[in-house]
């Protein structure tokens, strides 16, 4: 099959670049496409771009900027076969996977298209008398900077309530999914009749995107920036953001437990755990990376886990039964071996997998890991998991905050109140009793505390985040000055 020969999206118009990059299938490691590779230049053109549709975008009534919201999801979904397959192919995702992402992208421009519909402001009241008013407004131009992981849904999030409350976007996907985190959304909103200038998007490679990135932070025209991605980048670019004093948002990394405490109903717990950590090869910021498990059930526990977790088939994507398929990229696949290794070397003990082929890494389970050991410290983002034994709610607590992360956790009970009761000893952003840490709906305030994130992503929240609060007063006779004035 040709190579596919990607162009970006800059003020309306599809333009290429004398270099290109390619953009690989995790599966074989063939070429799906050659991207454009931007530079300084081009991105600046992109903010230019977004800078001039500002003005009448914002301006637009903000229901008719709801009904083209609403039309581009129609867009969306009526492509959603053909974007699951993209999904396996460029994305290295299940076909599973790729049939609950395109399912969860088209609720987003809805979600969006709602948010438009609720309050943009409220009425003090003024010891004064006058009508007193905080109100909010679009900010400019915000840059969105997305991951690979889940690029649909995460570039979506990023900028579809932004777009939709006024703001005009440039958005840069991944490198490793540039064309579903980011050219597919140009190709959806071009054809929904979105005006020029409105959303641009520019594809760079890894070696340009240090000064892509640096001219999305620092160009005066930008006012706000959505970035989701790792934990070290997400501190250069609030850094950079902060020196600027620019609104950021930085959805990051993930450390997460799931405590299994004795009165929980095991079944739907190994089913939980199994589903959280290998999901799109624990490849979430959400996964399970630790499954604490109190005494009293250890042992039953990790049996009916250990079982579920060897029906896991690895392998292509292209066939419907590998749920696993590979690891996004051979540094993925680098980082978890080294974990692997220093785990072993230092007494971790394997209960299954650990066997890593290329980029195929088979779904693992280790014991006795601790806190000197890689695997405790780092996000793993990949099919691995330790488990750890507590013996109570107090010692599960600390395991689970042990952490520099602080991003999502599950607990299972059959007590609610006990559930509650952990919950509210946990320093995550997003908790979930009785279920995975894995969950996630387009209307909630989702973000991480700790090095997980600062801001919040989802409906009114991100509508909070990507506009300005002005107060506004109008005088009524109420306020004098004094006489010698
Ligand atoms: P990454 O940080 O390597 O890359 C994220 C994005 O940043 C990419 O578009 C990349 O090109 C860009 N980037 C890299 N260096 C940059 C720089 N110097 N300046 C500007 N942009 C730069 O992360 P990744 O590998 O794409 O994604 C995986 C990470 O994302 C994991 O840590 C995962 O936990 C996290 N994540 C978090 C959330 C969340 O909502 N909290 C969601 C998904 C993924």
């Amino acid at each position: 099959m040709a190579k596919r020969q990607e162009r970006m999206y800059i003020g309306g118009e599809w333009t290429t670049t004398v270099d290109t990059f390619p953009d690989y299938n995790p599966s074989d490691g063939s070429v799906w496409a050659n991207m454009p590779d931007a530079g300084v230049a081009e991105t600046r053109a992109a903010i230019e771009a977004a800078h001039a549709a500002f003005p009448e975008w914002a301006a637009m009534p903000f229901n008719k900027r709801s009904h083209l919201m609403i039309k581009a999801g129609e867009i969306f979904e009526s492509r959603r076969a053909e974007i699951a397959e993209v999904i396996q192919n460029e994305g290295g995702g299940w076909f599973g996977k790729a049939m609950f992402e395109t399912g969860y992208t088209a609720e987003i421009f809805p979600a969006a298209a709602a948010a438009n519909y609720d309050s943009i402001g409220e009425v003090l009241p003024s010891e004064y008398g006058k009508l007193s008013m905080a109100v909010r407004r679009p900010m400019g131009v915000v840059s969105v900077i997305s991951p690979w992981n889940f690029p649909l849904i995460l570039s979506a999030r990023g900028f579809l309530f932004p777009l939709v409350a006024g703001n005009t976007i440039v958005l840069k996907p991944s490198e490793d999914t540039p064309y579903l985190g980011g050219l597919l959304f140009a190709e959806v909103f071009e054809e929904a009749g979105l005006p020029k200038g409105v959303l641009n998007v520019i594809t760079c490679s890894r070696d340009n995107v240090a000064a892509v990135g640096d001219e999305l932070i620092e160009n005066p025209h930008v006012k706000g920036v959505s970035f989701t991605g790792s934990t070290p980048v997400g501190r250069l670019i609030a850094a950079k953001a902060g020196a600027h004093l620019k609104k950021c948002c930085v959805e990051l990394g993930g450390k997460n437990s799931m405590i299994i405490c004795d009165d929980a109903d095991l079944e739907r717990s190994a089913q939980a755990a199994n589903f959280g950590a290998f999901m799109h090869q624990g490849q979430i910021c959400m996964s399970v990376e630790r499954v604490i498990v109190h005494e009293k059930i250890y042992d039953k526990f990790v049996k009916q886990f250990l079982e579920r977790v060897r029906k896991l088939k690895v392998g292509s994507t292209t066939e419907k039964e590998n749920v696993l398929g590979p690891v996004i990229n051979d540094r993925a696949a680098d980082r978890l071996q080294a974990q692997f290794d220093d785990a072993k070397a230092k007494g971790a003990k394997v209960l299954v997998g650990g066997e890593i082929d290329g980029r195929y890494v088979s779904p693992t389970v280790f014991s006795g890991v601790t806190p000197d050991m890689l695997m405790y410290q780092q996000e793993s983002f990949g099919p691995v998991c330790s488990i750890f034994k507590a013996r109570n709610d107090e010692e599960a607590i600390r395991i689970a905050n042990d952490s520099e992360y602080g991003l999502t956790a599950g607990v299972m009970t059959e007590d609610e109140g006990r559930g509650l009761a952990i919950v509210n000893q946990l320093d995550t952003g997003n908790c979930h009793v009785n279920c995975s840490p894995v969950n996630d709906e387009p209307h909630v305030p989702f973000g991480g505390f700790k090095a997980s994130g600062s801001g919040k992503h989802g409906g009114r929240w991100s509508m909070e985040t990507f506009t300005e609060t002005r107060w506004i007063t109008m005088e009524r006779g109420g306020r004098g000055f004094p006489p010698v004035f």
